[in-house]
C-alpha cells in the first residue's frame, strides 16, 4: 500500500463537501460532484495571520 503524506499535506488546503464529503479545490464555492454549496475547510489551520 502506498502512502502519500505529502499529498495529504497538500489536501489540507482543500474544501470538503458537507453533503458527500468529496474534496474540492480550496477556491471552490460548490462541490464539484453534487453541487452542494456548503463546503468546510479541510485545513486544520483555519486562521490566517
Ligand atoms: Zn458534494
Amino acid at each position: 500500500m502506498a502512502r502519500f503524506k505529502e499529498a495529504d499535506e497538500r489536501l489540507l488546503n482543500k474544501m470538503v463537501c458537507m453533503s458527500c464529503s468529496v474534496t474540492n479545490a480550496a477556491k471552490a464555492t460548490r462541490c464539484r460532484k453534487c453541487g452542494y454549496s456548503k463546503l468546510r475547510p479541510k485545513a486544520k489551520e483555519s486562521r490566517k495571520s
